[in-house]
């Protein structure tokens, strides 16, 4: 029985209807921007397998560091105990996150960073006696899976099955000078019930690559600061250069309360979450009552090995070359969409950073609308690429070690497929 076969047999994958998908792809080897089949097809991963990788495949500096760390401590439990890599990380992160940001947790992954954000906030006001239970953010916003990362996210067709159990969330749109001072003033009229503000920064990923202004976003940090609205700044997808700074947040001048790290943070290696937060916030959790305590944790917190991918991660990043490869992509990113932005079938070109988005239009035809894009993400298959698009939305974020070459192959893929689907 070959792989996919097997596969068949015994797996749910996910965001997968099991009835109608294709057969998955069986993907046993990848190296830098590249990802080998089974059967020696070559495929280039133009988003990063889901976002996460960013150094390339089989990175051998990350490959070392993790093999070196599992020979010498693979996990500890955290409470109670501490490790070298956990520390290290910690220290390391920090230096190059916003100044105010003073305190790491780790967990597992996006949502749980997500999670432990939510948390955070809404037990600072408890231990303080106050009653501030609601959250704002975005519509359309997506952070994560699990049932709190899940509430403050947009309600869709993903979470209609579960929308009567999610807890209340006052929802605002995507800020622009239109609208800002409108916004501002709903803050100020829920201020005494808002326990914060999650946001994706300059980016909502899941929602279709929808970007918005960094000015505006630094007016509703400086507003909700002002109205002692704590905010949350969701870098999971942002954080590492996507934006082409190191952070989405470096792109304005307010700095967040609390910061969620996941995807990048390990070079898309393995899993691993990160919140981290303002010493003011950790401090509201200080006390000789235990039940101020933060109750949160999992088995796997702070695990070593992945914490030592997250170290080696970013030793990569760090680097000069890699600053480059990011300007690069940013460069040729822009020249593309310049190109392509008059194009009849796009509807919207829009890029941040190493994030280029194109929205095709499909006018009123809704049903051509949903086979669109199971249409488009079969054509760049067959040529070898990997795009995943959201919708009628096709997007590039590659690893930033990709090649020029390989960026204008996918380029001239992008522009054939203009030509060829959808008359
Ligand atoms: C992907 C994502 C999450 C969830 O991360 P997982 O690791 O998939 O749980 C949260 N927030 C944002 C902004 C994301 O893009």
């Amino acid at each position: 029985m070959d792989l996919v076969e097997r596969d068949k047999k015994v797996i749910w994958h996910p965001y997968t209807q099991m009835k109608t998908a294709a057969l998955p792809v069986p993907i046993v080897k990848g190296e830098g921007a590249y990802l080998f089949a089974e059967d020696g097809t070559r495929y280039i991963d133009a988003v990063s397998s889901w976002w996460t990788n960013i150094h390339g495949h089989a990175h051998p500096h990350i490959a070392q560091k993790v093999a070196e760390q599992l020979k010498q401590l693979e996990h500890v439990i955290f409470a109670g105990f501490t490790h070298p890599t956990a520390v290290e990380l910690a220290e390391r992160l920090l230096a190059i996150l916003p100044g105010n940001q003073q305190k790491v947790f780790y967990s597992d992954n996006g949502s749980t960073a997500v999670e432990v954000a939510i948390k955070m906030c809404l037990q600072y006001w408890h231990n303080q006696g106050q009653q501030r239970t609601k959250i704002l953010a975005f519509n359309n916003a997506y952070h994560g899976d699990t049932f709190g990362a899940m509430a403050v996210s947009g309600r869709s067709a993903f979470t209609a099955a579960f929308d009567s159990l999610l807890f209340e969330v006052e929802f605002i749109d995507l800020p622009d000078a239109e609208n800002i001072q409108s916004l501002k003033s709903r803050i100020s009229n829920l201020k005494s019930q808002l326990a914060c503000f999650i946001f994706e920064p300059l980016v909502q990923g899941s929602a279709g690559m929808l970007m918005y202004e960094a000015r505006y976003l630094n007016e509703l940090m400086a507003h909700c600061k002002a109205e002692g609205v704590l905010t949350i700044d969701d870098e999971v997808f942002t954080g590492f250069g996507r934006t082409g700074k190191p952070f989405a947040c470096n792109h304005v001048t307010e700095q967040p309360d609390i910061m969620c790290f996941s995807k990048g943070l390990t070079g898309g290696t393995m899993a691993l979450g990160i919140t981290t937060c303002t010493q003011t916030v950790f401090d509201a959790f200080l006390s000789d009552d235990k039940l101020k305590t933060l109750f949160h944790g999992h088995s796997f917190t702070a695990n070593p090995i992945a914490c030592s991918a997250a170290l080696a991660s970013m030793d990569i990043f760090l680097k000069d070359a890699t600053i480059q490869n990011i300007n690069r992509i940013v460069e040729q990113h822009a020249e593309f969409a310049y190109r392509v932005k008059v194009h009849p079938k796009l509807k919207s070109v829009r890029q941040t950073g190493t994030i280029l988005a194109m929205e095709w239009d499909t006018g009123s035809n809704t049903s051509y609308f949903s086979s669109l894009r199971d249409t488009l993400y079969q054509y760049f298959l067959k040529a070898g690429i990997i795009l995943r698009p959201l919708g009628n939305v096709i997007y590039i974020l590659p690893p930033y070690c990709i090649s020029n070459e390989d960026l204008h192959y996918i380029y001239g893929k992008i522009e054939e497929a203009l030509i060829e689907i959808g008359d």
